[in-house]
């Protein structure tokens, strides 16, 4: 099953040197689901040969414009471009109100239902659930409610064996992938084991921007595969992350050490770092696996 991510924005507050503001496509077993949408995120899109018609789910972790001021353009793409099925977008409370001012002052009735669900700051909960994955909050420490996203496989099946299955009805297929024996018409019991190989481990990736080190969210984020963690400052502006409740490099590799991640993606840059190598080596210093998370790189889960 297909579980990736691909950059479309890495910079923080304004678009500059080919950077821009936070956005990415998560992909899960080919249902798309965007992760904030700042401005220009509909050019990142075409760049990197994505259809934004295929996102169903739109989730967005907090009201500073870096992070949303891309939406209502692609909304009204969308409609423009004859969506009927339903967009669900999960965020702060008073989104819907942003979007619907618009839509009331430019006279727009949608073609297609918006389905909107808000999202509190208080607590980590559960937010979203379809048979590929789970959602849930991360309240994070940012200077208006904020919230990171983790995303989370569900149980995955039993893979078949193919040589074995291929004289196999496809109607027992599905037991025998939940680990289910099955007997045939003529009595035979087919063992699951027998023709399935066992399923790998369900994956989780946790999106955390924007925040200050803290950690009271640490807990949620224990143990997740990936983490995506904004590293807007290198340390020596370490003063300056804390007065705008930002991390640095340094500490979004702390971060991932201290709570058992595998591999951590940095991004959300300030625009005065004209090139990332130094931020990605400050992270690196503490947590070795580490990359950056740029535009248009895709990350396997
Ligand atoms: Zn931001
Ligand atoms: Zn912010």
């Amino acid at each position: 099953m297909k579980f990736e991510v691909t950059i479309l924005g890495s910079s923080s507050a304004t678009p500059v040197f080919n950077r821009n503001p936070s956005a990415q496509l998560l992909n899960c077993n080919e249902k798309f689901y965007l992760i904030d949408c700042g401005e220009g995120t509909q050019q990142q899109l075409t760049k990197y040969n994505l259809k934004a018609a295929r996102i169903d789910y739109i989730f967005i972790s907090h009201l500073h414009g870096d992070h949303y001021f891309g939406l209502i353009g692609l909304l009204s793409s969308l409609h423009l471009n004859g969506r009927v099925k339903p967009m669900q977008i999960f965020g702060p409370k008073p989104l819907l109100e942003i979007l619907e001012i618009q839509f009331k002052y430019s006279d727009t009735t949608l073609r297609y239902p918006l389905e909107f669900f808000p999202v509190e700051a208080d607590e980590s909960r559960q937010i979203f659930e379809n048979q590929d994955l789970i959602v849930k909050t991360v309240v994070l420490n940012h200077r208006i409610p904020t919230t990171g996203f983790i995303f989370q496989q569900k149980n995955r099946q039993r893979k078949l064996i193919k040589e074995k299955t291929d004289d196999i009805p496809m109607v027992y297929y599905t037991a025998l992938k939940k680990g289910m024996d099955v007997e045939l018409p003529t009595g035979e019991i087919l063992k699951s084991e027998d023709y399935t190989t066992p399923a790998d481990l369900p994956r989780s990736y946790a999106y955390c921007s924007d925040t200050k080190f803290d950690e009271r969210y640490f807990e949620t984020i224990k143990g997740c595969d990936t983490l995506y963690h904004e590293a807007t400052f290198m340390h020596d502006l370490l003063d300056r992350a804390n007065e705008t409740h930002h991390t640095t490099a340094l500490q979004a590799g702390e971060i991932a050490k201290i709570n058992g991640i595998r591999k951590l993606l940095i991004g959300h840059f300030s625009s005065r770092y004209k090139t990332l190598q130094m931020l990605l080596e400050e992270a690196q210093s503490a947590f070795d696996n580490t990359d950056l998370a740029v535009e248009g790189r895709t990350f396997q889960l």
